[in-house]
């Protein structure tokens, strides 16, 4: 029987072991170590998709650049988006033809007490999805659930997963790492959290066909604070979202993408005001 195909976005920060920029920044010291953990917790995920049956799998490096994940230490059998510029940015690929998402590397949301916590960007101070405070990860499992793909697996840190959770109960949570401040953790050993990712991977994708999709109620609204007013002031600049308080934005609208589409516009012109001594 023919299952279908798993979507992979990696990020870094929420890798084993990893707690300091100095670990997840290119040309800082500890980088090239990192990137090697990045991929073979890649490779472990993948490992266990196939052994779930899945019949491809597409990986989207989700970090900074997105130039991280070198395809010469990656799995033959997959395919591979790199570079920064594409519309659905850790999303990118993702379509109706996948039966689950896998999350790995994920770090918790901007104002957290997560390991590297931040939002996309560091001009975001929190953001909020229907109300509820949302993560890279909830947002994400959004723009998924437009195409009707669940998320099968989460892992990062306690915080990263649980955020997950909230809004996806069934994906397969894999705390790599406890957090005990933003810049320390308790990480698992390597070999380990390649054991536990494959095998969340193998039952998540024999799981697939009962993950329930996530798909925020509509009106859907996402809210984003930013950490001084300029920049929203500046996000305003197209007609995209309403002012709601001096820092804070809100985009509303019944359909998932173009919501997206409108936040990843905002945070673009909002950069655009970004002080480089004030922030
Ligand atoms: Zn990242």
């Amino acid at each position: 029987m023919l299952m279908g195909r798993v979507f992979v976005s990696v990020d870094m920060e929420g890798l084993t072991g990893a707690v300091s920029p100095s670990q997840v920044l290119p040309g800082r010291a500890d980088y090239e170590r990192f990137r090697d953990v990045m991929i073979r917790e890649t490779n472990a995920v993948i490992r266990g998709a196939f052994e779930g049956g899945a019949d491809g799998v597409l990986v989207n490096d989700s970090h900074d650049g997105m130039l991280n994940l070198k395809i010469e230490g990656l799995d033959e059998r997959v395919e591979l988006i790199s570079g920064y510029h594409k519309p659905l940015s850790m999303m990118q690929g993702v379509d109706r033809g996948f039966i689950c998402a896998f999350f790995v590397g994920y770090h918790s949301m901007a104002s957290g007490e997560g390991v590297l916590s931040h939002t996309m960007t560091g001009i975001v101070s929190k953001a909020y999805l229907n109300g509820v405070p949302a993560s890279e990860g909830v947002i994400n499992a959004m723009v998924g659930g437009h195409f009707g793909v669940p998320v099968g697996l989460v892992a990062g840190d306690q915080y990263a997963v649980s955020e997950v959770h909230t809004v996806c109960p069934d994906a397969k949570g894999v705390v790599v790492k406890r957090a005990i401040d933003r810049y320390s953790a308790l990480s698992q050993s390597l070999s380990r959290v390649e054991e536990e990712l494959r095998g969340a991977a193998e039952a998540a994708v024999k799981s697939s066909a009962s993950l329930r999709v996530y798909s925020p109620p509509k009106p859907i609204t996402l809210t984003v604070e930013f950490t001084q007013s300029s920049l929203a002031a500046r996000a305003l600049y197209a007609p995209i979202a309403r002012r709601v308080d001096g820092r804070t934005i809100e985009i509303v609208g019944d359909d998932a993408l173009d919501v997206y589409m409108r936040f990843r516009a905002a945070l673009g012109l909002a950069s655009t005001a970004r002080d480089p001594d004030y922030g």
